[in-house]
């Protein structure tokens, strides 16, 4: 003889629409807690599909892409073009007129003059460093030497003096 917790699966089988197996009915006869167990699986059940048959149920949004797809199917099919409706001329001319405007601000963005940039005074910048780092007699590289004549002078003391 199985013991109630047993026949929990086939309970549930029956509370979701299954005919009870021979062995699960004769126990429900004798025993009054599956009964009840079946019959609390059952509202359940029937709970469960109510709530899912309501949330099915809902109607669709009023703009939503079914209802739009219905009117465009319902609307008449013109093979030939309508002709055009005199007030839709302002629209395109306005529209053209936009069109121009948005070209000549295009092309006159692409026309704008380069930003002006001071490249003499760039290539004559010179790091301070390279004031520094210069030696005295330095000015003596930027003058030709004259037929011998002298660089620099170096005096007892070490010092270096251009000529
Ligand atoms: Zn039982």
């Amino acid at each position: 003889m199985r013991s109630c917790s047993n026949w929990a699966d086939a309970i549930m089988d029956c509370a979701l629409g299954q005919t009870p197996e021979p062995g699960l009915a004769a126990h429900l006869v004798i025993c009054p807690q599956c009964r009840d167990a079946l019959q609390a699986r059952r509202e359940m059940a029937e709970r469960m599909d109510e709530a899912f048959r309501r949330s099915t149920a809902v109607e669709p949004p009023s703009y939503g892409p079914e209802r739009v797809m219905a009117r465009i199917a319902s609307m008449p099919r013109t093979s030939k073009p309508r002709p055009t409706a005199w007030w839709k001329w302002p629209a395109v001319g306005s529209a053209a007129a936009m069109l121009v405007v948005v070209l000549i601000a295009m092309v006159m963005w692409v026309r704008r003059p380069a930003p002006q940039t001071n490249f003499a005074a760039l290539s004559a910048w010179r790091s301070p460093t390279q004031a520094l780092l210069r030696p005295p007699v330095a000015a003596a590289w930027d003058t030709k030497p004259r037929l011998g004549g002298e660089f620099f002078k170096i005096k007892p003391s070490g010092e270096m003096h251009a000529q």
